[in-house]
């Protein structure tokens, strides 16, 4: 089965903790602190892998899941920094944030893209040694990796779709075009998953064609098969609707041509605007009396009409021609652009668990929400600085560290934030 959406849950690996420990030497009494830092967290990251063509894998397993660091250890030793988890996918998957519906990534490129970022490890306490704090016995727990829920969709990627009814010859066209092989039988919904094949011209051109499964009438309302396959026709540049003009099911082409026509645009009425081309197929089957009607039916609307007979083959050079002709003068394949995550409104963190606990002088903040909200702030900008600050205060950060005792001056600690506090 053809699967080309899923839902899965990703984490990050979590940061390794920092070490508390003391140097060890003969016939010294206390030795300095030498507690190493924990190691980052696996990060998530997607990576197109063309051997794959449906998300049929995210169906049985939905969880994935980093490795932590490694915790610090005594003598500055480090801890070992987590491998990233690589989630293979085929290329034209979307990944969106399922809560949000944000688009998180278009996976078309061969750059493979960072989703979730792993956890940093904390401090060991080697690091908070001072001149005034010699003996910290404290150190920093690691950072919580990045988790979200993603809905992964596929939107294949092909320069031109093919179009129309189910049994019109789409099958046959790609096979007879290209290396290609979908099966093809003489009834209704035998490609049940789109098949893409490149279709070569010499000279060095060729396009990469995609054979839509039949679409029906009701569609773009999710009857039959239609629905689920229509959003592949999303990023074709151009699009050949074949017809078949002999009418050989007791069907008549140009109801079949303007039913097609009305389901494309009912689904995405931009989908309408698509530069297409009509082959009509099937010419063996009819006079030419008939397809000359047909032809004068469509270029009354403005198309550009190709009668061909795929079964054997013919006439389809012209076709492909212009197609090839047509595809140099048209945008490239659509990518669709990450969108940026939407800040939480000011008040949204407001009554949430926030604790204070101070250990030689540094005052560390805690609360579940915190390391997500801390990375959707950049501090390199004023206005987001401002609007972090203004949380602080709403959420009751500063009324906490207030009642913890802190002071002007004192450092706090807030997971990947260090500052001084100022009234
Ligand atoms: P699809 O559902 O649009 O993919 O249609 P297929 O490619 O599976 O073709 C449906 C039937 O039409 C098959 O039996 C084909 O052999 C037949 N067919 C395809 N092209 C032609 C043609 O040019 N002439 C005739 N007579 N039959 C054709
Ligand atoms: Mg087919």
């Amino acid at each position: 089965m053809f699967i080309d959406s899923a839902k899965i849950k990703i984490k990050a690996g979590d940061g390794g903790n920092g070490a508390v420990s003391f140097r060890r030497e003969k016939y010294v009494a206390a030795g300095g602190p030498d507690g190493g830092d924990g190691g980052r967290g696996g990060n998530i990251v997607f990576q197109v892998d063309d051997n794959l063509s449906t998300l049929v894998d995210f169906r049985y397993k939905r969880k994935y899941t980093a490795a932590r660091g490694g915790d610090g250890g005594g003598k500055r030793c480090s801890g070992k920094s987590a491998e990233d988890l690589v989630i293979r996918v085929p290329r034209g998957t979307l990944l969106r944030d399922a809560e949000t519906g944000r688009l998180v990534a278009d996976l078309s490129g061969d750059e493979p893209q960072i989703v979730a970022r792993g956890g940093r490890g904390g401090w060991g306490n080697s690091h908070f040694a001072t001149p005034t704090r010699q003996v910290p016995n404290f150190a920093k727990p690691g950072t919580p990796g990045e988790e979200m829920e993603l809905t992964l969709e596929l939107k294949l990627l092909a320069d031109v779709g093919l179009v129309g009814f189910p049994n019109v010859g789409k099958s046959t066209l790609i096979s007879v075009v290209s290396e290609a092989k979908p099966n093809i039988a003489n009834y209704h919904f035998t490609t049940l998953t789109p098949v893409l094949g490149v279709v070569r011209l010499g000279e060095g051109r060729s396009f990469v064609m995609a054979d839509i499964p039949g679409l029906i009438e009701g569609a773009s309302d999710g009857a039959g098969l239609g629905h689920q396959f229509l959003r592949h026709v999303d990023r074709c540049r151009l699009l050949v609707h074949v017809v078949d003009v002999s009418g050989s099911e007791g069907r008549d082409p140009k109801e079949d041509f303007r039913i097609i026509n009305e389901e494309l645009k009912k689904f995405d009425p931009d989908l309408a605007e698509r530069p297409m081309l009509v082959a009509g197929n099937k010419c063996d089957l009819t006079d030419d009396e008939t397809v000359a009607e047909f032809r004068r039916f469509v270029e009354e609307q403005g198309y550009e009409f190709f009668p061909i007979m795929a079964a054997i083959a013919y006439d389809v050079q012209p076709l492909l021609n212009r197609i090839s002709e047509l595809l140099s003068k048209l945008p490239p394949i659509r990518r669709y652009e990450p969108e940026a995550p939407v800040l939480p409104a000011e008040d949204a963190f407001a009554g949430s668990r926030v604790t204070v606990t101070e250990r030689g002088g540094v005052y560390f903040v805690e609360g579940d929400w915190l390391p997500q909200f801390i990375r959707s702030v950049n501090f390199d900008d004023y206005e987001s600085l401002q609007y972090f600050q203004r949380v602080l205060i709403s959420s009751g950060v500063i009324d906490a560290l207030r009642e913890a005792g802190v002071q002007e001056g004192d450092t706090v600690s807030m997971y990947d934030l260090e500052f001084d506090f100022m009234e």
